[in-house]
């Protein structure tokens, strides 16, 4: 492999501290960029493209790839690897400390962000760029725990308040399993590729009303759903099981029973009635 190959010739050491596993076999890209539906009328935003693998495979399918890479040690490899490509940038920054209005003035319009990302910054990530209306989709390496956690339904362990908000903002599948054999070097977990499609208007409610329900319904997870609502906004529990009662919803309802629809309905009735945070 080329690309390996440049790595140790310009003796590049693997740095965890960044979360650095790469993938080399050219199959799994060509699959993961084929599945993420990426054309020719694209921009797309890459972060960590570490040896510029995946992102040779985007530029191919792509209109442009810019990619933001932390690490200014794979300077010299990056500009080898993608000496014959002619539609990709590199930025070495950091994707997570730079501000969205600055990536974003690299697009004219919408983009969508295709990323094998380093794990430990998955979450924080997500949320960063949930709120631009300019991504319209996401298609990102994560860990496979945490790729269930996404798409996870109520009344299973893995739900959470990432799972509803996602389901909120759009549609969220599990493209494939990825074994950890495939990264070199390997980490010490399995993974899987993971497809977020926006559809920003898919429910008629305020995106920061219905943030602030579910992160309060989820805030303590031994807790009721009335007992959460209670502490964080200006509402009794008895108003709590009223609502409940015309949603016919229970009483003992808690953040991990409630579907996003479930969700919507509280956010409708806080909006009509004036409720706010504390
Ligand atoms: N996409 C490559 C590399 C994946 S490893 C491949 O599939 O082979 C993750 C990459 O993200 C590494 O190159 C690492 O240096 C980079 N990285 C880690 N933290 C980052 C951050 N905050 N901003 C941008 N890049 C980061």
């Amino acid at each position: 492999m080329e690309e390996l190959e440049n790595l140790k010739n310009n003796n590049f050491t693997f740095n965890k501290k960044f979360g650095q596993n790469f993938i080399f076999d050219k199959n799994l890209l060509n699959a993961i960029i084929e599945q993420s539906g990426i054309n020719e009328n694209d921009d797309v935003l890459e972060i960590g493209p570490g040896a510029g693998t995946l992102t040779k495979v985007i530029a191919s399918k792509a209109k442009k790839v810019i990619s933001y890479e932390i690490d200014k040690n794979l300077k010299p490899i990056l500009e080898q690897n993608l000496e014959k490509v002619n539609n990709s940038k590199i930025i070495f920054a950091d994707a997570l400390k730079t501000d969205i209005n600055e990536i974003e003035k690299n697009f004219e319009g919408n983009y969508k962000i295709v990323a094998n990302l380093p794990y430990y910054i998955t979450t924080p990530l997500i949320f960063k760029f949930l709120k631009s209306k300019k991504v319209s989709s996401m298609c990102i390496m994560v860990q496979k725990e945490v790729g269930q956690r996404l798409t996870a339904k109520n009344n299973s362990s893995e739900y959470g308040a990432i799972s509803v908000v996602l389901d909120f903002y759009g549609e969220v599948k599990i493209l494939r399993f990825v074994p950890r054999q495939m990264f070199v070097p390997a980490p010490n977990v399995d993974s899987c590729v993971v497809q977020i499609d926006f559809n920003r208007e898919k429910y008629d409610v305020s995106g920061e009303l219905f943030e602030a329900i579910v992160k309060s319904a989820f805030s303590s997870r031994r807790k009721t759903l009335a007992n959460n609502l209670e502490k964080d906004f200006v509402i009794s529990k008895q108003e709590v099981y009223e609502m409940l009662k015309t949603l016919n919803l229970s009483e003992k309802a808690r953040g991990d029973s409630l579907s996003t629809e479930d969700f919507v309905q509280i956010s409708k009735f806080f909006d009509k009635n004036g409720i706010k945070s504390k």
